[in-house]
């Protein structure tokens, strides 16, 4: 039996929107799950964008949101970098550039790589291999497979990261989902037990496996890159909707 659920997680992408339009019912569930009381936290692997224009989003999506429930893939990494004193050589989306420019990049002692998108190209790759065949620690803001807008699946970092690893004969610590210690932070942010909280999300990988293992409870939706296959690879007593308006919380 299931711990009560006291706080519930949204994943982002895929599960309350998909490319500019939200999944039908997302900003009902999310109220819904308000107005029973439950804690809500938005998480999200999303490096394309900073906070704000993640807040605004959802705001004009109209999912009522409030900065301390994001919690973002990319702040999860600032702080890490922050807090080990690293210098990244940053492969990061030009949209979150201004969120790492604290840090100190010169003579880089670290690499750091996000869904950069154009700037994922043979020069910086290559950059940032050296840097990790030399020694230098890589760390992936996601290590997702591929993401969902409104028309098609599209890839996303991992690859990229995959590619690093396997060149520089390296392993990459992942600092959102399904890193361990994004989840720990996320959840020790509601004061309930791991147990107490529900992961709802699209991806089985970052979202379902990364919940499982910390001891969440966890939920696929089938909307955003959801695939029939993954009904078969599921952990137990991860439970399937069709979509976030069918919860049942
Ligand atoms: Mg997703």
């Amino acid at each position: 039996m299931p711990a009560a659920c006291q706080a519930v997680f949204f994943d982002l992408s895929g599960v309350l929107y998909e490319g500019s339009k939200a999944v039908t019912g997302a900003a009902k569930a999310v109220d819904q799950a308000r107005n029973r009381g439950l804690t809500i936290r938005f998480v999200t692997n999303t490096s394309t964008k900073c906070r704000e224009d993640i807040l605004n989003k959802l705001d004009r999506l109209g999912i009522e949101a409030e900065p301390s429930e994001l919690f973002s893939a990319p702040m999860a990494a600032l702080e890490y970098l922050l807090k080990h004193d690293l210098r990244p050589y940053c492969l990061v989306h030009e949209a979150i550039e201004y969120e790492f420019s604290c840090l100190d990049r010169r003579d880089p002692n670290a690499v750091l790589i996000g869904d950069a998108r154009g700037r994922l190209h043979y020069e910086s790759l290559n950059r940032a291999f050296q840097l990790c065949h030399a020694g230098a620690p890589l760390f992936a803001i996601g290590k997702n497979r591929y993401f969902k807008t409104e028309e098609e699946l599209q890839l996303d970092s991992g690859a990229f990261v995959v590619g690093l690893e396997w060149a520089a004969g390296t392993e990459a610590v992942v600092l959102g989902k399904p890193g361990p210690e994004f989840f720990r932070s996320v959840v020790e942010s509601t004061g309930f037990s791991a147990s107490e909280c529900l992961m709802i999300g699209d991806d089985l990988e970052s979202d379902i496996y990364g919940a499982i293992d910390c001891g969440l409870q966890a939920t696929l939706v089938r909307t955003g890159k959801y695939q029939p296959s993954y009904d078969s690879k599921l952990p137990d007593g991860v439970s399937v909707v069709d979509s976030v308006a069918d919860l049942v919380l």
